[in-house]
């Protein structure tokens, strides 16, 4: 039997609901239940494959090609497991395949209505993402805010499954506390606010987890729990955090999974958060730090800096790094910048390691060519992510081959594709099928013995996501192997260039799939875990 728990934000967006529905997914994991997670999107998009990074933050791919949204980064590295397609959904996936049994006459002649039809849908589906693996409980976080008109129809799934199952689900808010600096003091009322919204919706939620820059205090609790008709102890203070690892603690701090499980009529099976809280301390104790730069574009948003299109990496970053027992320190490097002024490329001295992570489009391509070859000469340690990867074929064929027009057929007319759009890829392009069709999700990679690569995954064999349309163009790969450039992965079925790295060089190494995709905080990516190392001794010859 499977238990479902929603999670809904109340107040504002963007105060960490997906990362409180991991964690619970966490704490409940440790007790011994078998946890899946589900991300309800609100928007018309099938997918996110076809956002802006900078519209919707980083795309992240699952093993079976799925390009949805980061919180399934975030309940893949919290709970340890691989998710997919159904544990992801959007408006635009429900309406399309209510659209599409409409047409083949599933619904029997009925009229097909948006109430009951599409919660109905949705309900089929969160109950799908419990039955794929068997879960204990499925969390079920819905994007969006209580209150914006988007989001109603999820909130009635949730009420019609309250109704349904009233002992199998359990509704959490994920509310923000402002402590306004003039007045000095946390202001409950737009909590109150938010639960009288979601009560409209027909919901009361069982539990409300507290957001706030400081704990909650007891009158403040007291406070909630009278206005918003909730328990005292049901509402969890969820305080600012300096890592976001350390919240299943803090969680655990309020006995918020026995209380959980007490509601559900269950007790804990065990208690094993030992490598976690493990994991906590020692990312608490490290000290020794590292400077790394990430060479992009996609964090620049009027006056503000947005680092949520990088995520993964980010996130890649720092596992390797603790388990190096050292700390990254990581600075946004705009590409732009380095076409502009030439001489600002001299700012990656100041680096231990330097990242170019994926990218489309033309904009910002000139400087992170810049930037790699800077590396390259200069002996940094250098990892490329996909487009980081192309961009370095693209520096090694014009400087070091030679090849001077040199170029990848994504963003010019004419030149030497030593980056080419892959063969399959070429019609889908030319009908403009853009969505869910680039080469998507995991692929087998042969590592060469002898490399780097090899070096750092030991094994011959091993398995990353793709994200691509744009591949190494193998006609030019023998000119780039005689100059030196290393092949040390491969596509076993399709010979595509999977992984190059550079020997004579600290650690340069470029991959086409996105490495940072399958890191995990106990579980650190080996080329992460590799580059961090490298970037270590880079620091310490410095
Ligand atoms: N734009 C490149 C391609 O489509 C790289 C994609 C990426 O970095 N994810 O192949």
């Amino acid at each position: 039997m499977t238990r479902y728990i929603f999670v809904c934000g109340g107040v504002m967006s963007g105060v960490g609901k997906g990362v409180a529905t991991a964690s619970i997914g966490k704490i409940l994991q440790a007790k011994g239940y078998r946890v899946s997670a589900l991300k309800i999107d609100p928007y018309v998009n099938v997918d996110a494959g076809t956002m802006n990074p900078l519209e919707h933050g980083e795309v992240f791919v699952t093993d079976d090609g799925t390009e949805c949204d980061q919180d399934i980064g975030h309940y893949e590295r919290f709970l340890n497991r691989d998710f997919s397609t159904v544990n992801y959904l959007t408006t635009g996936r429900v309406y399309q395949s209510v659209i599409n049994r409409e047409r083949n006459l599933e619904y029997k002649g009925k009229c097909v209505e948006v109430v009951p039809h599409i919660p109905e849908e949705v309900i089929s589906r969160i109950k799908k993402a419990g039955k794929k693996d068997k879960e204990d409980f499925v969390m079920v976080e819905i994007g969006g805010t209580v209150g914006e008109y988007q989001n109603m129809l999820f909130l009635e799934a949730a009420r019609m499954m309250k109704l349904l199952y009233p002992r199998d689900v359990l509704i959490a808010l994920v509310s923000y506390l402002p402590v306004p600096p003039k007045i000095g003091e946390m202001k409950t009322k737009p909590t109150q606010t938010a639960v009288r919204t979601i009560n409209a919706a027909g919901i009361q939620p069982d539990l409300i987890l507290a957001r706030s820059e400081f704990p909650v205090d007891e009158p403040r609790k007291r406070k909630i729990s009278i206005s918003c008709n909730v328990r005292p102890e049901d509402v969890i203070s969820a305080p600012d955090v300096d890592f976001i690892y350390q919240i299943p603690l803090n969680f655990e701090k309020e006995e918020l999974g026995n209380k959980i499980l007490k509601k559900f009529g269950l007790r804990p099976r065990k208690q094993d958060l030992k490598e976690w809280a493990k994991l906590v301390r020692t990312i608490r104790t490290v000290k020794k730090q590292v400077r790394i730069g990430i060479v992009g574009k996609y964090f620049e948003t009027g006056d503000f800096a947005l680092t949520d299109s990088y995520i993964s990496v980010i996130e890649a970053i720092k596992h390797a790094s603790w388990a190096n027992r050292i700390l990254p320190q990581i600075t946004w490097l705009s590409a732009e910048k380095y076409e502009k002024d030439s001489r600002a490329v001299l700012e990656l001295k100041g680096f231990d390691g330097i990242i170019v992570p994926g990218g489309f489009g033309e904009r910002g391509v000139e400087g992170k060519i810049k930037a790699i070859e800077f590396c390259r000469k200069n002996k940094i340690p250098y990892l490329g992510l996909c487009f980081g990867l192309q961009l370095a074929v693209i520096e090694f064929a014009r400087n070091v081959c030679k090849i001077k027009n040199a170029t990848s057929s994504e963003f010019a007319k004419k030149g030497d594709f030593v980056i080419d759009v892959m063969p399959d890829q070429k019609a889908l392009l030319e009908e403009s099928r853009y969505g869910a069709t680039m080469r998507l999700g995991a692929y087998k990679c042969k590592v060469i013995p002898g490399t780097i690569a090899r070096k750092a995954y030991q094994k011959s064999l091993v398995s990353e996501r793709h994200r691509h349309r744009y591949e190494v163009n193998n006609e030019y790969r023998e000119r780039l192997e005689n100059k030196g450039l290393v092949v040390s992965g491969e596509n076993p079925e399709r010979n595509l260039v999977e992984i190059v790295e550079l020997r004579n060089h600290p650690f340069f190494l470029g991959t086409q799939f996105h490495p940072e995709l399958k890191s995990r905080p106990l579980n650190p990516q080996p080329l992460f875990l590799e580059f961090m190392r490298a970037c270590l001794s880079s620091r310490a010859r410095a």
